[in-house]
């Protein structure tokens, strides 16, 4: 196996990130002899690090704000990358650097972890609009009759996800308007990183749906943990953030990453 030169993650902030921590985890469980850096690129400096990233024949991966901007300076993008418009996942071969969308994957695996199968005729009420939802949209794409309907404060970015999904994304002019019909909610805004807000009050979610945070933190976020309290189907963005790591992995290394490693380091 070639190994790349650096394997990092860039971003802006970096520093709450856990990727480094079970990344690390899963290279010493593999024996390779790399370790995986958080490197804080701000938006004036990216255009500066993707060349030295390049020159150096770096692998990794691409977090808020970067993911739009890194799609569009990669030399080609696999398709879902393509699809979403965002890349989190890189690497280069020879002169080119590659860009992929493993978030897809983690959405997906999210998915079958809270409903064990792909739904048939899902309304999915989506908040926000950036590159996690692009991610959520890519992967109701290929179900059955699904349809999305989005709330998100910006206006061209939700503009922006029905051009990119035409027959399946139509905008919600508010939070509760966008999870009024909805048999999956889905928060794909940062509300919950910190604080104690919700994205959007339980109590407008019909009982039976199923919700699910993008976001997660250690203890769950604040709106997961009320939903479960409240006896709805519902998970954080862990299994997401594991499931999308692993596909990550085996992109830059063609093996598979020791899963339980990895949710050890998480746990610890
Ligand atoms: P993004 O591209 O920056 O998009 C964020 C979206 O949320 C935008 O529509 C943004 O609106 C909106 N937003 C931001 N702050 C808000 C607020 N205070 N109130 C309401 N809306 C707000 O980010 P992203 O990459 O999609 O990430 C979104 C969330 O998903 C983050 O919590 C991230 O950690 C999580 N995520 C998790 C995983 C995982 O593996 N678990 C993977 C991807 C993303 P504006 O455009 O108006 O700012």
């Amino acid at each position: 196996m070639t190994l790349p030169g650096r394997l990092v993650l860039i971003g802006h902030p970096v520093r709450h990130s856990l990727s480094p921590r079970f990344q690390n985890a899963a290279l010493r469980a593999a024996g390779i002899p790399l370790t995986y850096e958080a490197l804080d690129v701000p938006p004036h400096a990216l255009a500066d690090a993707l060349v030295q990233l390049r020159a150096g024949r770096s692998a990794g991966n691409v977090t808020v704000p970067h993911k739009v901007a890194v799609a569009g300076s990669c030399d080609r993008l696999t398709e879902v990358a393509t699809k979403t418009g965002a890349v989190n996942t890189f690497w280069c071969e020879g002169r080119q650097m590659v860009g992929d969308n493993t978030d897809v994957a983690g959405f997906r695996a999210l998915v079958l972890s809270v409903l064990g199968a792909e739904p048939v005729d899902a309304v999915i009420g989506l908040l926000g609009a950036g590159g996690g939802a692009a991610a959520v949209c890519a992967v109701a794409h290929g179900w059955r009759n699904a349809r999305v309907v989005v709330h998100a404060r910006t206006a061209e970015r939700v503009a922006n996800l029905q051009q990119r999904f035409p027959h399946l994304v139509t905008s919600a002019a508010s939070p509760v308007e966008a999870v009024d019909k909805a048999t999956i909610v889905v928060n794909a805004t940062p509300v919950g990183l910190a604080g104690d807000d919700h994205p959007v009050s339980l109590d407008h979610i019909a009982r039976d749906a199923a919700v699910m945070d993008l976001a997660y933190r250690a203890g769950l976020t604040p709106w997961i943990q009320a939903a479960k309290a409240a006896g709805f189907r519902a998970a954080d963005g862990l299994e997401m953030l594991i499931a999308q790591g692993a596909e990550a992995f085996e992109r830059w290394f063609g093996v598979a990453p020791d899963r339980d490693a990895m949710r050890a380091a998480l746990a610890a």
